[in-house]
């Protein structure tokens, strides 16, 4: 079975409340395409109410049922649409994968008189003041939902650090009395514990307990699949192991996770995995940072070396491949936005290979109408190829030129690969099973095979995908194009 990820969602969506009844009416075709697993965004009520994307976490127990932050729905939608959402997307045999926030909270109800020193945004490590008075946004109340599902109320002494001192109306970096950075985080800019908002204390025995608490509740409630677990890197990573083994022996069930752990760094991503020992897996953000460069780089870009050094080859059963998402899309805080000519390429080296679990953008699937953004050619294609004619374990590589790659899987199924970044090439392989092959990306392009042999063309700058002329009729007549 080869998985294939949907991210659900892209920044911009309309704040409609719509966004769980799309889902109801689009499940069946996106498992027609050859979906099985879906990432939802984070479905709990945030400080900004209907406009939230999910990330500014106010309460985790409002799934769109309490009037709080001026709105009943979240962006997305009613807590009964997306308990509606989930079983229709399980009638279509399609996982759900939950957005997971736990590294801060944010629109508290209250305020608070503690002492807390200034810390230097540069080095978190440096007090740049000693423990003085403060007013922080810390108490969490949660009046609109009137204590249903959990009384547990936050306050300072759950949070290490904030960003704002309500007395002088200053915007700067605070950790609390005798409160301190966790260790085990990213070692950016000294520390980097603290994103945003009010950072979660996980050194904090009740705020852990908490965090089990909701997990069990949630997941008991939903019936979620598994994991998209936010910004690992400034979370204790001495938490998620236990955490997830504690959902997972409560659900009797494997629970998919796949952390955000944003860098370009191979070995620290291989740490990383080290530290949580294996309990999740990870976006493979150096193969990101490899498709994003070799679309901005043309065939100044030696494509023979694109998968080096990337999870994807060198943890391939711990890395989640993709190529956009929601905080890299234009406009976005780590804008790297895969250039549209290299889109095909990008998702062929990670749709049509050996990737455990390859993502797919929402913003590619359906396009992003904010920025002018089409839909990506042949993504549903190469999904249901992916699906239907993928083995993994037959592929033949030809990484052999600097400018014109490919690949061919060997099977029942065949299926040839060849791109390019700047002049015309031409791969041969040696083929048992069939006697012509038909390039979805151009269809009149057909290679007729001789004792098996063919010369598989792509054009300049392209990706060509071949599969046999019968397996292509299939194609068609399944996908209805
Ligand atoms: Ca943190």
């Amino acid at each position: 079975m080869n998985h294939t990820l949907l991210q659900y969602f892209e920044w911009y969506l309309p704040e409609d409340a719509q966004h769980w009844d799309r889902l109801i009416r689009e499940s069946s075709s996106l498992a027609q395409i050859g979906y099985d697993r879906l990432w939802l965004p984070p479905a709990y009520k945030g400080q900004g109410g209907r406009s939230d994307v999910g990330y500014g976490v106010y309460d985790m127990y409002d799934l769109g049922e309490f009037d709080q932050k001026g709105t009943v729905p979240t962006k997305y939608g009613t807590k009964d649409a997306y308990l509606r959402a989930i079983q229709t997307a399980h009638e279509h045999h399609l996982e759900i994968i939950a957005d997971i926030v736990f590294n801060h909270r944010m629109g508290a109800d209250g305020k608070e008189v503690i002492k807390a020193k200034e810390i230097s945004w540069a080095d978190r490590d440096e007090a740049i003041s000693d423990e003085e008075e403060v007013e922080v946004w810390t108490r969490f109340t949660f009046p609109g939902r009137n204590k249903k599902y959990s009384d547990f109320t936050w306050d300072w002494s759950c949070f290490t650090g904030t960003d704002y001192d309500a007395r002088t109306k200053e915007t700067k970096l605070l950790e609390f009395y005798h409160k301190q950075w966790a260790e085990n985080v990213s070692q950016e800019n000294g520390n980097y514990d603290y994103i945003m908002g009010d950072d979660v204390d996980f050194s904090n025995p009740k705020v852990v307990e908490e965090l089990y608490r909701w997990g069990i509740w949630y997941r008991d409630l939903t019936g979620i699949d598994g994991y998209r677990l936010d910004a690992v890197k400034s979370i204790d990573a001495a938490f998620f192991p236990g955490w997830l083994n504690a959902m997972r022996q409560e659900s009797q069930d494997n629970l998919f996770a796949v952390g955000e752990y944003w860098s370009g760094d191979i070995q620290e991503l291989k740490a990383y995995l080290v530290k949580v020992s294996y309990s999740m897996l990870l976006f493979d953000v150096p193969l990101h940072f490899h498709l994003y460069d070799a679309s901005r780089s043309y065939d100044r870009y030696d494509m023979s070396k694109i998968l080096d050094g990337t999870l994807t080859q060198e943890e391939p059963q711990s890395a989640v491949a993709f190529v956009d998402n929601h905080d890299t899309q234009p406009g976005q805080a780590l804008q790297s936005w895969v250039e549209d000519w290299f889109k095909v390429h990008a998702y062929a080296l990670i749709l049509l290979r050996d990737s455990v679990c390859p993502c797919v953008f929402y913003g590619d699937h359906a396009g992003i109408p904010k920025d002018g953004k089409a839909k990506v050619s042949f993504l549903n294609e190469m999904v249901w190829i992916r699906k239907h004619l993928l083995d993994p374990e037959t592929i033949e590589d030809r990484f052999d030129d600097p400018h014109c790659i490919g690949w061919c899987v060997q099977s029942e199924h065949p299926i040839v690969v060849v791109m390019t970044n700047g002049w015309a090439g031409v791969k041969e392989f040696k083929l048992t099973q069939t006697s012509e092959m038909v390039d979805i990306t151009d269809p009149s392009n057909r290679i007729s095979l001789e004792d098996g042999k063919g010369k598989f063309l792509c054009k300049d700058g392209k990706c060509s995908i071949y599969i046999s002329k019968e397996d292509y009729e299939w194609m068609k007549e399944d996908l209805k194009i």
